[in-house]
């Protein structure tokens, strides 16, 4: 099977892909994880990108497609995988459907968690780090046991500058602006919207069940799966 996950800032999507990984064996693939590993790595292409990631722009759609491309024809790819942070623009959707098509391979399914903005504000500002240790934690949801105190070394809780609201709201609007015509690309398709806004578990336990085999996903599940199979 192969996924796309979409999901503004704030939205549990880290969470549900592990989830997805774990359950259905496919690698979960991260684009902005894999810029921010070269970017460590010092590679000539980190040097690119770490300049790009600082100032909270996009990679090239050329540069992005070609890590993509490069990743998924990994063997570990073979029976599968689920996308996180791409496609991020139009032409990009557009060159995933001819890689996919190239390699005679499934359309991808689409789920896409969908939280009110007025939630993940709320839940992003609630966000606190220990400056020493680097633990996170959340007020509403994982609260330190004595207040604005790290649990493990007692140092005051601090707030990330680009936790702060108005930060939030700019990145949600450029979410909003950018995913937009990408949601409605894969609209027509298999996309599935997911209430994103309750407990991890119900949400997992939802993209279980349109993904798990039986009808409607699971027909097309098994016509991907055999695709995939084909293909190999
Ligand atoms: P993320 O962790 O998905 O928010 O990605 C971190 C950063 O990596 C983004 O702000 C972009 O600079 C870059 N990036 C990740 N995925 C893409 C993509 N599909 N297209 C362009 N840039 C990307």
């Amino acid at each position: 099977m192969i996924l796309l996950l979409f999901g503004p800032p704030g939205c549990g999507k880290g969470t549900q892909a592990s989830f997805i990984s774990d359950s259905f064996h496919i690698p979960a693939i991260s684009t902005g994880e894999m810029f921010r590993a070269e970017c460590k790595a010092g590679t000539v292409l980190g040097k690119t990108a770490c300049a790009i990631l600082s100032r909270g722009g996009l990679v090239s759609d050329d540069i992005v497609n070609q890590i993509v491309a490069g990743r998924i024809a990994q063997p570990d790819c073979a029976s599968g995988f689920l996308l996180d942070g791409y496609p991020r623009t139009v032409p990009q959707a557009a060159f995933l459907d001819e890689l996919l098509a190239k390699r005679a391979l499934p359309k991808p399914a689409v789920i896409h968690l969908d939280v009110p903005s007025e939630v993940l504000v709320a839940r992003i500002s609630a966000r606190r780090q220990c400056p020493v240790c680097g633990h996170i934690y959340n007020l509403l949801s994982q609260p330190p046991k004595t207040a604005e105190r790290c649990d493990a070394d007692g140092a005051a809780l601090t707030c990330r500058e680009d936790d702060t609201e108005a930060v939030i709201r700019q990145r949600l609007e450029a979410y909003e602006k950018l995913t937009g015509p990408v949601i409605d690309y894969y609209r027509s398709g298999a996309y599935f919207r997911v209430d994103g806004n309750r407990p991890p578990q119900e949400i997992s336990r939802e993209i279980a069940a349109l993904l798990a085999p039986g009808p409607p996903w699971g027909e097309s599940a098994r016509a991907a799966d055999q695709e995939l199979a084909g293909a190999r």
